[in-house]
């Protein structure tokens, strides 16, 4: 399979190639340059099937004959080591739980395969990549646990120092081997600036530098796998079915797109937001007017300007009508979010975090519209992640789970840096070319 740049100024490439740039030399997005439906006896069939098979399926031709068979079903197999429960938490109404991996947030799935996909890469020990990220909490977490002890990886996690919770911090500073952590004098998007100046640098291109969030193809494409489950556990109810993703960098909504073009009957996508509102503002107005971004109680969606809606705007040809018919998106306050995190437990004893909210609330909407479908909204973390806001306004205390117990012993190992030269020189000391 060849991957294009969507500026359209750079040239085509292998899937390898991709997974190993992250980011076109245009500083394009990759897209593939087909997409193949799979057959109807796939989805007669899928109740059958196992995760490993659907997943498979799903990416198979995605990756082409860039990676054996044999091996690409080893990597699936790995990737997929924990289960995705679709819970009925009302009438019509499911959580696809995608929090049971090792730190508990859905980006694991990504993580896991693009580190295994390079890993691969680096079979004859000849193709080194440092894996340089910035992170608001989650992201760096999920990178840390995947890419741990994968050979030839090199990883180098920039975080804003006190502006992370203390699990994810642990999450991310406790591991040691090939993962570093930088704690940066900063915020956000201080880090997030230093990792694109790196990228520009050229007196670090022996480095390899690549990126790990859903801009890269790896991280983004096996998040189909889990729209397939939901599909599987829900297919005998026989009703159409909305997905509604609370959505950050849209990279989860339009992996489900993704999925809808190989054929898998999603009637309505939702894509939920917090107070960071360009794409809903978007399709009122028909204005795509990125703005800073605002920090809510569901920080992980904290993007003004969410990278994967170009990949969206392609899947649907720029056809805005043939795009409406299928998406809606609505944005939610903090404060409906969090009554709403009261009202979910309240009436039905569920814990939803605050994504997961953001989640049900466009969901409920969309279902008002369309009465007679079945609903699923993402839940994206698990609740213990954000316990600063779910313990209060519940007024419960939550069990510590075992993936989060191992860290919390740990003593954290990070580097202070304050500027983009110490940045540089903590490449230049720490990592082998
Ligand atoms: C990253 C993240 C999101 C946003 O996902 P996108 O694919 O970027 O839209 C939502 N919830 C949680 C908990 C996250 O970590």
């Amino acid at each position: 399979m060849k991957y294009f740049s969507l500026n359209s100024n750079a040239p085509r490439v292998s899937f390898e190639e991709a997974v190993v740039l992250g980011l076109a030399p245009d500083r394009g997005l990759y897209f593939p340059e087909s997409i193949t439906p799979l057959p109807n006896a796939f989805f007669n069939n899928i109740e059958n099937l196992s995760h490993e098979e659907i997943a498979f399926e799903a990416i198979k031709q995605f990756v082409g004959d860039e990676i054996p068979e044999n091996e690409l079903k080893r990597i699936i197999a790995d990737t997929l080591c924990f289960d995705f429960p679709c819970i009925p938490v009302e009438e019509n109404i499911y959580s696809l739980e995608l929090f049971h991996g090792p730190t508990m947030a859905f980006k694991d799935v990504g993580a896991r395969f693009m580190s295994r996909c390079l890993g691969y890469f680096n079979r004859n020990d000849n193709k080194k990549v440092t894996v340089l990220v910035a992170t608001s909490g989650d992201t760096g977490g999920a990178v840390a646990s995947g890419f741990l002890g994968v050979k030839g990886v090199e990883v180098i996690i920039l975080y804003p120092s006190g502006k992370v919770s203390e699990i994810q911090e642990r999450q991310l500073t406790t591991l040691g081997q090939n993962i570093k952590a930088l704690e940066v004098d900063g915020v956000f998007d201080d880090c997030q600036d230093m990792v694109k100046k790196a990228f520009l640098d050229d007196s670090l291109s022996a480095y390899n530098l690549t990126s790990a969030n859903s801009i890269n193809i790896a991280r983004w494409l096996p998040q189909m796998f889990y729209i397939f489950f939901a599909y599987q556990q829900l297919k005998k109810q026989n009703k159409p079915l909305i997905l509604s993703c609370p959505s950050g960098n849209f990279g989860n909504i339009c992996a489900g797109i993704m999925a809808k073009r190989l054929g898998l009957p999603i009637a309505h996508f939702v894509a939920s937001t917090n107070a960071n509102d360009t794409v809903p503002r978007f399709l009122e107005s028909g204005l795509y007017d990125p703005k800073p971004s605002i920090a809510t109680i569901s920080n992980a969606m904290d993007v003004g300007n969410p990278s994967n809606f170009i990949r969206i705007q392609e899947l649907y040809n720029n056809d805005l009508k043939a795009f409406e018919k299928d998406f809606s998106s609505y944005s939610f306050s903090d404060a409906i979010t969090e009554s709403t995190i009261k009202d979910i437990y309240q009436h039905t004893g569920y814990i939803a975090e605050p994504h997961g909210a953001v989640g049900y609330l466009g969901l409920k909407k969309e279902m008002q519209k369309q009465p007679n479908s079945i609903g699923v909204f993402l839940e994206t973390a698990h609740p213990i992640k954000f316990l600063d806001v779910v313990e209060p306004l519940l007024a419960i205390t939550l069990p510590i789970p075992t993936q989060i117990e191992s860290v919390l012993g740990v003593e954290k190992i990070s580097t202070k840096i304050k500027s983009y030269d110490e940045l540089k020189s903590f490449i230049t000391n720490n990592i082998n070319q």
